[in-house]
């Protein structure tokens, strides 16, 4: 006889709950940040270079122009590549909306692409499938911190003369064929939003090879104004001209000083995450009716998000019974992520969606707790309260 889950009044397996993503933030850290408030500068200062420069030389990328956030990182990739009315931007139909919604600034349509069931990465058949003559470019995106298969989408993108651009916000730290990945696309977008890797508080980055669109892009985050304030007084000039219609998304000194102390941690969050992502794949061989995401070979992962695929022939409830039924054990899964097409907003303006693996695919995703600061009893606990739960609701 199995023990009786919380949802159907058995003991929970955790009283203190388990989130399924938390920052890791120290003294250093916060020392950082108490150094900036003490400072001159607040804003467009000595730590937003210093992070874009440690960033690019992380990434072994040319040029890095950190952003507000990686939602602005990615409006302004898109307002790179002037976008007309009716230009389609490929991207995979499983990924956060602001993926798709930076196209929609910038007046083009997203085009919804289906994913391989075993990664959830984008499906390259697929994105063959949709490119028309308006395919402006293809927007990949690190699943859970897998990174694409770069070589194979880059050579689409060249014999299509189509921009070819990667959502990164999963995979910092991640490697394709060695390299960190950052420096395949022509650009490569980072966010350092408080569940990913590293953590501003609100943050991004947009990584590329070309001084001409870094250049663009540091015009683009400071409202399309030709200098900024700093080298206009390093220049002893105050005169400056508006040339483009820009935003401002800069990043304030103090999120850059949190930015600059986490990248220096970053090796170590990697580590732990990976630890972490290897005992759960021992854990998780014994469980039934539970598959693993597949990882290609020349490839290391970020594991920003650990993704299990429940085998919904064995069992007899849906997805998100059985996530209720986590959390009433303490245990905070998650789902990463609804297709974009179905949230009301994109159902209103009715774009074509004809992703048949993503519909069935997103049926039986959950994403397990993972982060630095998880400990191996954590992980434990997640295994044990899902096979609890799945051994009670097994048809
Ligand atoms: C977090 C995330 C973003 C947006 O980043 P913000 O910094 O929160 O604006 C975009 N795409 C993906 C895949 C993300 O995970």
């Amino acid at each position: 006889m199995t023990a009786l889950p919380a949802i159907a009044g058995g003991r929970p397996q955790r009283n203190r709950f388990l989130h399924y993503a938390r920052h890791s933030v120290d003294e250093d850290d916060i020392r950082n940040v108490e150094k900036v408030l003490r400072s001159a500068w607040l804003t467009t200062g000595p730590e937003l270079e210093g992070f874009e420069e440690n960033l690019s030389s992380f990434l072994g990328s040319d040029f890095v122009v950190a952003m507000s956030s990686g939602t602005a990182a990615l409006h302004a990739t898109m307002a790179m590549l002037n976008l007309n009315p009716g230009d389609e931007v490929l991207m995979p139909a499983i990924t956060f909306v602001a993926t798709a919604n930076c196209v929609l600034y910038c007046g083009a349509t997203p085009v919804f692409v289906d994913v391989n069931p075993d990664s959830l990465l984008i499906d390259m058949e697929d994105v063959k499938n949709k490119i028309t003559e308006n395919t402006k470019a293809v927007i990949a995106m690190d699943y859970a911190g897998q990174p694409t298969n770069y070589q194979i989408l880059q050579n689409i993108c060249c014999k299509n003369n189509i921009r070819f651009i990667v959502d990164c916000c999963h995979s910092l730290g991640a490697k394709y064929k060695d390299k960190p990945v950052g420096q395949y696309a022509d650009f490569s977008i980072f966010s350092f939003h408080p569940a990913k890797s590293i953590a501003c508080g609100e943050g991004g980055a947009v990584a590329t090879n070309s001084l001409e669109y870094a250049e663009a892009l540091r015009m683009f985050r400071n409202h399309g104004i030709d200098s900024d304030f700093v080298t206009r007084r390093k220049h002893g000039v105050t005169k400056y001209d508006m040339t483009e219609l820009g935003y401002n998304y800069r990043l304030s000194e103090i999120h850059s000083a949190l930015g600059n102390s986490q990248l220096k941690r970053l090796p170590e969050f990697l580590e732990r995450r990976q630890k972490i992502a290897t005992y759960y794949d021992c854990l998780l061989e014994k469980t039934v009716g539970v598959q693993v995401l597949v990882c290609n070979e020349d490839v290391v992962h970020a594991n920003h998000l650990y993704v299990i695929k429940l085998d919904l022939s064995l069992i007899n409830v849906s997805r998100d019974e059985i996530l209720s039924a986590l959390h009433a054990e303490g245990i905070g899964v998650n789902v990463h992520y609804a297709p974009v097409y179905t949230h009301s907003y994109y159902k209103n303006i009715s774009l074509d969606s004809e992703c048949k693996v993503t519909d069935s695919v997103y049926q039986q995703i959950l994403s397990l707790p993972i982060y630095p600061g998880m400990t191996d009893a954590d992980v434990k606990d997640v295994v044990a309260a899902l096979d609890k739960v799945i051994t009670y609701f097994r048809r």
